[in-house]
């Protein structure tokens, strides 16, 4: 048969009802034309296919010719013709992600990623994976690290394979940081999940405050460390964490000696319960982290304020723990950072910090609003709120998370909360005064052009607005 005649069949059979006996005659004749490299009549005949399942297989043989061809732009309007939400075909899924990969259409390559994961994950060998995965996540560094902790907390069964292959990627010569700290990631959740059956999150409890820098978290989770079996650990990364540089993990006694560590700010470097010993062996072994250190202070329930979401998958993988998003309206928020700013460092230019603030406080609850997925419950409390009358908001706070209720833990915070971090002037003041009362915030000395700015925000706008909806779902 001439290869006329091939081409001449198989648009006639593309037309017919695909039936296996056709389905294989097909493939016989597109294989024909394939190994003739007549990419021609293989188009010709995918533009008559009536059969998905057929035109998939066409496209990748016409994918592969374009492939040989080098033609890798072709390859990828190929595979993108189908792919939003239906590469759910293997050989056209591996060809494709190869071409972009190869045209360094990164950011293709981790939304197709992510809209076919599960098919990704099951469709292609892990050698097919590796390499797709590795030289997409080793070329886009940025996008990789904002994705890292949410991805790694939902593709958690994956932690095997992903400690698979990072692992060599991670000791490689040049290995870059994200994969050094993706594989250190899925070391972890592999061991989080091996000893799973020792805490399942309910006692003790783990209650965490979420958000950003001054979002209110020193008093709130001072109040909340004053109700009956609760105890208020703080900033509890930094039990295992040096102050200086990159936050270097304690290794030994000598750390603690040259005072790069964070002491609990009730007792000191003394501290009876957040004990040096305790320390180290949390740093040696940071499985059940968050059991580790309500079980060191006696807690039924513990209260954390790591805040940012990176912290609390990198502290409790399996993210066992209620969460309470704390977050201020963008003007107190901005007003709050500002101040903290002016007062560290002169002469700074505040509009491309404004900038900044905007990018990471819309990124930080932009994940709390759509990616942050813990085991319990997650309330979203406005602090301006709180403020305004904060006994009514504790007691509705205590009755959404079965909280023991205690009226006045607003006024009369417990002395003695071993706790690290946090601002350091409020925590102060309760040391001084723990009868101090919560007050409603005053207006912010904002300048009119921030103002403006954060007005005509529409992204911070935008997550304001659904912060918002969230804190009124749970409170009156
Ligand atoms: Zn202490």
């Amino acid at each position: 048969m001439g290869k006329s005649k091939y081409a001449d069949k198989l648009k006639r059979l593309v037309q017919i009802s695909p039936s296996n006996a056709v389905r294989t005659k097909i493939s016989q004749t597109s294989m024909e034309l394939f190994k003739s490299q007549d990419v021609s009549a293989l188009e010709e005949a995918l533009a008559v296919c009536v059969d998905r399942d057929t035109s998939m297989d066409l496209r990748e043989l016409i994918a592969r010719v374009r492939w040989k061809q080098a033609c890798y732009e072709d390859v990828a309007e190929h595979f993108l013709a189908v792919a939003d939400g239906a590469a759910k075909h293997a050989g056209l899924l591996k060809i494709g992600l190869a071409a972009l990969i190869k045209l360094g259409r990164f950011g293709d390559v981790a939304d197709i990623y992510h809209a076919n994961q599960e098919f990704f994950i099951q469709s292609l060998s892990a050698e097919s994976q590796a390499h797709v995965y590795q030289d997409a996540w080793l070329s886009m560094a940025a996008l990789a690290s904002n994705r890292l902790a949410t991805d790694l907390q939902r593709t958690r069964r994956d932690a095997p394979f992903l400690q698979s292959f990072l692992g060599p990627a991670a000791r490689a010569e040049a290995p870059k940081p994200v994969v050094a700290a993706a594989a250190e990631h899925a070391q972890r959740m592999c061991a989080e999940e091996s000893r799973a059956h020792e805490w399942d999150g309910a006692h003790p409890r783990h209650i965490a405050l979420a958000g950003t820098s001054y979002c209110g978290s020193t008093i709130l989770s001072a109040v909340l460390g004053s109700l009956p079996g609760c105890e208020n650990i703080g900033e509890s990364y930094w039990l295992t964490r040096r102050k200086q540089g990159a936050h270097p993990a304690l290794a030994n006694e000598v750390d603690f000696e040259r005072e790069n560590v964070m002491y609990c700010r009730s007792c000191g470097p003394e501290c009876a319960t957040l004990t040096t010993s305790f320390r180290l062996e949390l740093s040696r072994d940071p499985t059940l982290w968050y059991r580790k250190i309500a079980q060191q202070c006696a807690a039924e329930m513990l209260i954390s304020s790591d805040k940012n979401h990176r912290k609390l998958v990198c502290n409790d993988p399996l993210l066992r723990m209620d969460t309470v998003v704390l977050f201020k309206s963008p003007e107190q928020h901005w007003w709050s950072n500002l101040r903290k700013i002016q007062s560290q460092a002169k002469g700074f230019n505040p509009l491309s910090c404004l900038e900044e603030f905007e990018r990471s406080w819309t990124g930080e609850y932009g994940v709390l609003l759509d990616s942050f997925t813990p085991s319990g419950k997650t309330i979203f409390l406005c602090f301006d709120a709180f403020c305004e009358a904060p006994a009514r908001h504790l007691k509705q706070l205590c009755e959404h998370l079965s909280l023991p209720f205690k009226e006045d833990a607003v006024t009369n915070v417990r002395r003695a909360q071993h706790f690290l971090g946090g601002n350091a002037s409020v925590s102060t003041a309760y040391q001084q005064q723990p009868n101090m009362q919560v007050r409603p915030l005053e207006a912010t000395g904002l300048s009119n052009a921030d103002k403006a700015k954060l007005a005509s925000s529409t992204a911070t706008q935008d997550i304001w607005t659904r912060c918002m909806t969230r804190y009124r779902q749970d409170f009156d």
